[in-house]
């Protein structure tokens, strides 16, 4: 077994995880159980209230730590389970943002929202995620990877009345996200996740100033970075655009030269079943991968060997001891039953490649 005891020291991270090929993890949310959330809806609002959902989350949290511990996932999180949204849970916690005060936009350049307005300056009158995080830490020595919301998709999640440019408020945001993730790295955080789908949509934006407004938000970290870029949940929005994007998904293209000079240390990528051309992983040779290897948008399990031929197939372009088998994306709106075969299915999958590596 890997890592069974805890560096404190964040640049051991690599000499602790290393140690076993192939770390295992998942994009980010896991379902929550139905005494907390309505089952397989995503961004259910909670059943409970006051104490008893401070409780609730923290028992849902511990719930979901041991599926996955279970299953045999190296690099652990907190399955989400003290967010209800992945953006406007974390936004909820600023000031300058008026929930009340809601405008319809388009997300992603794809289907419309309700979401609250920027009123004035933003900022982080106190830690959002950092008690969370501490609560994950002290229930298990594995490393733990937690996801925060990345600038640019953050104001992809806003109707801004105040500053008047995306890039200006996306940097603001950066500064905001730089101050959590620099606690949350003395919660001991091993793997800070930004999760960034607005990257697969405007790539102009990216390259002039979305990547500057990411590393902004690593800045002096010690701990590992992490961004997460995927095609989204499998919801009809999502699957519908898919459908438009043509037999081949070129979009990681257009992004992948300016992360691979960046600072980021880890990419997230969605590979199994899309219709990413896997040879784009050479782009971002050098840097470590999570090569989603496990479909969120289908109840289909996959086999050990379905994940075992994804993973052989991006060994061709990404390093073994820079590849870890993840998920695509979020599992939060599949049913706990599927959701724990495709855990099972990613270590078993992984194993497999394990031992070819080692042979
Ligand atoms: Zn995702």
């Amino acid at each position: 077994m890997v890592c069974k005891l805890r560096v404190t020291d964040n640049t051991n991270l690599d000499e602790m995880t290393m140690k076993k090929l192939l770390p295992t993890s998942t994009a980010g949310s896991l379902p929550k159980p139905s005494w907390l959330a309505e089952p397989e809806t995503l961004w259910s609002p909670w059943k409970l209230q006051g104490e008893e959902l401070i409780d609730g989350k923290r028992d849902a949290l511990r719930v979901s730590l041991q599926e996955q511990q279970r299953a045999g996932v190296d690099i652990v999180s907190d399955g989400e389970q003290t967010r209800q949204h992945f953006v406007t849970t974390f936004i909820e916690h600023l000031s300058g943002v008026d929930f009340e005060n809601r405008q319809t936009v388009k997300i992603r350049d794809r289907y419309e929202a309700s979401v609250p307005t920027v009123v004035g300056p933003v900022s982080r009158t106190k830690p959002v995620f950092v008690e969370d995080a501490k609560f994950l830490r002290q229930q298990t020595q594995q490393p733990i990877k937690w996801a925060l919301p990345g600038p640019m998709t953050m104001i992809d999640t806003l109707y801004d009345a105040h500053y008047g440019s995306r890039e200006k408020l996306a940097w603001e945001f950066a500064k905001i996200l730089n101050q959590e993730a620099k606690e949350l790295e003395a919660a001991g955080v091993d793997i800070i996740q930004f999760d960034e789908p607005a990257f697969n949509v405007f790539f102009d934006d990216v390259n002039e100033w979305g990547i500057a407004c990411l590393e902004r938000a690593i800045e002096g970290l010690k701990c590992e970075t992490a961004v997460h870029i995927c095609y989204g949940y499998g919801i009809k929005a999502n699957t519908d655009w898919k459908k438009t994007l043509g037999s081949e998904w070129r979009q990681y293209e257009e992004v992948f030269p300016k992360l691979q000079k960046s600072n980021i240390d880890i990419i997230s990528l969605e590979c199994h079943n899309s219709r990413v051309p896997i040879e784009l992983l050479e782009l971002i040779r050098g840097k470590k991968v999570m090569v989603g290897a496990i479909d969120v948008a289908s109840n289909d399990i996959e086999t050990p060997e379905e994940v075992a031929n994804t993973l052989r197939e991006a060994l061709k372009y990404v390093d073994a001891d820079k590849l870890y088998p993840c998920t695509n994306c979020g599992m939060a709106p599949l049913s706990r039953e599927v959701s724990t075969a495709k855990l099972d299915a990613l270590s078993a999958g992984a194993e497999i490649v394990r031992r070819e590596l080692s042979a």
